[in-house]
């Protein structure tokens, strides 16, 4: 199990990092990043930090963890400058905080994240055939999500990732411990948007295939 969106108190979650790691070891992952939102503001306060906790704890956690960040509701003209400047700061997986159609996020922030090189588009919403396809081309991963009301779109996201040939991730977008899913919930958020048990086992080794390079 891996999960890829995940928030700390160093932005709106609810555990310091030594606790979410180890709360996540317990579930037996063998992956978690931390991806707190972030802006032009405190992109530099938060970063280091979780670079710091993942040096610090993935000596002793069975677990890796992963230092990222979530650009969130940024102009999308600022984008392709924070994911240079969090790169450089050392965050190893970048999410973008799509379109969902639970908040008012910017219409172009999906597109302005794609372009940028984010790792992963979370929550995209009615993403366009268009982002799609041009995420399937830059390699950037859209996001089935666990989170409610985000999870509106998922179905949809799945159908038009699968028609663009993009990656696809399934994450929890975990705030507090309640919401870290096990392997099996994972499973059960890709076969509710649509996918089959073939689809799904790729999914998995992308996401292996995404955590190794990093
Ligand atoms: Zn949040
Ligand atoms: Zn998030």
């Amino acid at each position: 199990m891996i999960d890829l969106h995940t928030h700390t108190i160093f932005s709106d979650g609810e555990l310091i990092p030594a606790e979410h790691l180890r709360r996540v070891e317990n579930l037996g992952y063998e992956a978690v990043a931390i991806t707190d939102h972030a802006d032009s503001s405190n992109l530099d306060f938060i970063i280091p930090r979780i670079v710091k906790a993942a040096e610090d704890l993935n000596r002793f956690s069975k677990t890796r963890l992963i230092p990222g960040i979530e650009l969130t509701h940024v102009p999308p003209e600022m984008f392709a400058e924070l994911v240079a400047q969090a790169r450089k700061l050392g965050a190893k997986i970048i999410v973008g905080h799509g379109e969902t159609v639970m908040e008012p996020v910017r219409r172009g922030t999906n597109m302005a994240a794609i372009l940028a090189g984010v790792d992963i588009l979370a929550h995209p919403g009615f993403i366009t055939k268009e982002e799609a396809g041009l995420a399937a081309e830059k390699g950037v991963y859209l996001e089935l999500t666990g989170r409610k009301g985000h999870s509106l779109t998922n179905g949809y996201v799945a159908r038009m990732a699968q028609e663009a040939g993009a990656l696809l991730v399934v994450n929890a977008d975990a705030h507090g411990p309640g919401d870290f899913m096990t392997a099996a919930m994972a499973e059960t958020v890709a076969l509710g948007a649509g996918m089959d048990r073939t689809q799904y086992e790729k999914l998995r080794q992308d996401m292996s295939l995404l955590v190794a390079g990093k």
